[in-house]
């Protein structure tokens, strides 16, 4: 860790990706930053601890563009990620850092997407190649990705890929690489199983671990608060709106362009809100920081390093708007309220691929932090129903009234109105600026924002995936589930969302039957009922499966009816590659399916680790040459 590195310039990155950074709002490294760079520019190998949110994607994604000869169109840096979602995101990441370099290429490759469409975009050329493990080693056997001009290869989330089971893949993907290479490996854990990879392939990696700064902080009530990126905002006023004891705020994000942002909109909702970055001069910082202390400002939105040792005592709540990059970083933040003896209320704002890091914090907060129910509709409405009746009651006592009592007279003669009549218009025009309701209709936030209920811990659910062995008998039923055409739902999610949630080869999953708002699946008779409930909470498109055997009736309904639509493959006529599946007795799920290539791989580990899954439902048959992969 490198704690007096300030700004990115003072890491030596080029003035192109300096340029690009200012542009995005970058005001400081992260911690992970600071330390990764220099190592992944001086090109040592590297072993990065982080997980989502320390900002290890820019980590290492800077150096690596910096590194980039741009006149070579062929990949140069490779990237193994877990999900597709990952790979997008990393290339996006990329992308934007890349504004400012011209001609630069990256592509995306991963299991779902055409793969016609990937080979020409292959073919294209890219500088920098982002995937998951089973596509990019299929691109390889195929030789349509060549890695002879690759100088560095990054396994992201490596223990993620380890739990998903693409461990062998990603040893298969690292002995057909080019030796001469530089490699780093970013994990949130370090198992054993990853120690082992790091020592095999990686040469005298520099580590990187990120300080965990434990701090007990007794006086500051601390609250979490689920939410989607999107619905940020709304939480925020909602909270502000309804929290007791509530004094003056800081706020905290990322980037300086989201303390202006952000403050803006508080202003524009009616709050005293002001930004606070390291773009500002010192003098309107200090500005700012006494307008907060005299109370012309309630809210000041900052980030970690304009509020370093502001020590402003009305300050009640701390705001964690954007998650910190580490726990050194949360600890000071919360510590900007609670001071000189009084208590403080610390709110944070965890986004669901966030998770992980809300445990670390608890862990080094020693203490729990606990989940926020954010206020509904309703709530946020009787406070401002409360205050406005406040202030009408302050009104009737203080304020000489007699003028305004000839105006209403008036009102009810002229339009013989019900004084009632009147007094509702009254309220309704004094609430214009600030409705009474909140708008919107439909679900509210909190309720579309409640943490998804607790997936089983997962040791839990590894040991149940370890179980669905035991439902290998042969027998197949159908199952219902609820997404079908209307959400434009196809076999392919359908598989893939079962095969990787539930760990349930593709292998075992028969013939699907797509209707207008449900489909039905044949899957083992007897799934296990903890399979089953993981696979109740599955989305696809956005819809829970709520899965459920189908009864005698509805099974022969099912089987009798005529099929909505053409659908030549899973429409009418049965599925064509699970013909034989339903009736066969299965192939025991652990028999490894013949034809992946081992080489002299160090690990071939038959285990739930060591399988594929085919999230294309494109066919697999037991017997085929190529096991089924994450393609
Ligand atoms: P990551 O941990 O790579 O998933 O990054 C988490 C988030 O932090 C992303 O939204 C990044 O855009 C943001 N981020 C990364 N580095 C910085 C930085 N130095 N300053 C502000 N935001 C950053």
């Amino acid at each position: 860790m490198n704690p007096t590195v300030e700004s990115f310039a003072q890491l030596e990155l080029s003035p192109a990706i300096l340029e690009a950074l200012a542009g995005i709002g970058y005001e400081t490294p992260s911690p992970i930053q600071a330390a990764c760079i220099p190592h992944l520019l001086a090109g040592d190998d590297l072993l990065g601890e982080a997980q989502t949110g320390t900002g290890k994607t820019a980590a290492f994604a800077l150096p690596l563009l910096d590194r980039l000869d741009l006149a070579v169109r062929q990949p140069q840096v490779l990237v193994l990620t877990p999900t597709r979602e990952l790979a997008i995101q990393v290339a996006e990441a990329f992308q934007r850092y890349a504004k400012n370099l011209p001609g630069f290429h990256v592509l995306p490759i991963y299991g779902g997407q055409s793969m016609v469409v990937q080979l020409r975009q292959l073919s294209r050329g890219a500088h920098v190649v982002v995937g998951t493990p089973g596509r990019v080693m299929d691109h390889i056997e195929r030789r349509s990705l060549n890695l002879d001009g690759l100088r560095t290869l990054v396994l992201d989330e490596a223990d993620e890929m380890l739990r998903m089971g693409f461990i062998d893949d990603v040893e298969w993907i690292l002995e057909h690489v080019p030796v001469e290479r530089q490699t780093a490996l970013f994990s949130a854990t370090m198992p054993d199983a990853i120690r082992r990879v790091a020592h095999r392939y990686l040469r005298e990696p520099r580590e990187v671990k990120i300080k965990a700064a434990t701090a007990t902080v007794t006086t500051i009530r601390q609250r979490f608060c689920q939410i989607a990126v999107a619905h940020k905002l709304d939480a925020l006023t909602r909270i502000l709106e309804v929290e007791e004891d509530f004094d003056a705020a800081i706020v905290f994000v990322r980037t300086k362009t989201a303390t202006v942002e952000l403050a803006e909109k508080l202003e524009a909702r009616g709050y005293a809100a002001a930004a606070l970055n390291g773009d500002m001069t010192q003098q309107l910082r200090e500005r700012v920081i006494e307008q907060l202390k005299g109370g012309s400002l309630d809210i000041v939105v900052a980030t970690d390093v304009a509020a370093r040792g502001l020590d402003v005592p009305r300050i009640s709540h701390v705001i964690n708007f954007d998650i910190p990059y580490d726990t050194e970083a949360y600890v000071h933040r919360i510590g900007r309220t609670g001071r000189a003896g009084r208590t403080g209320t610390a709110i944070l704002f965890v986004a669901p691929r966030e998770a992980r890091m809300l445990k670390v914090i608890e862990r080094a907060t020693r203490q729990p932090i606990e989940p926020l129910q954010l206020p509904s509709r309703e709530a946020v409405a009787d406070k401002r129903v409360a205050a406005f009746r406040q202030q009408v009651a302050t009104v009737l006592e203080s304020e000489d009234l007699d003028f305004f009592h000839e105006v209403v007279a008036g009102m009810e003669d002229s339009h013989d109105a019900d004084i009632h009549d009147i007094a509702a218009a009254l309220a309704f025009l004094a609430q214009r600026e600030r409705p009474l309701q909140l708008p919107g209709s439909g679900p509210d936030i909190a309720m579309q924002s409640a943490p998804r209920p607790e997936r089983p811990p997962r040791e839990n659910r590894d040991a149940i995936l370890q179980r669905r062995r035991e439902f290998s008998d042969g027998h197949l039923q159908r199952y219902r589930i609820e997404v079908g055409r209307n959400q434009q739902a196809t076999p392919k999610d359908i598989v893939g969302a079962i095969a990787n949630e539930a760990g349930i080869e593709s292998r075992f999953i028969g013939q699907i039957n797509l209707y207008e708002d449900y489909s039905t699946v044949e899957l083992p008779s007897d799934l296990p009922q903890d399979v089953l409930e993981i696979l109740r909470r599955v989305r696809v498109r956005q819809r829970q499966l709520n899965i459920r055997a189908l009864d005698h009736d509805e099974a022969q309904r099912d089987a009798a009816r005529p099929r909505p639509g053409p659908g030549p493959r899973f429409g009418s006529k049965p599925d064509h590659r699970r013909e034989d599946a339903p009736r066969k007795p299965f192939a025991k799920p652990w028999d490894k399916p013949a034809g992946k290539p081992t080489g002299d791989r160090p690990h071939a580990d038959k285990s739930f680790h060591g399988e594929r899954r085919d999230t294309r439902g494109t066919g697999f048959k037991p017997g085929k040459k190529k096991p089924p992969r994450d393609r």
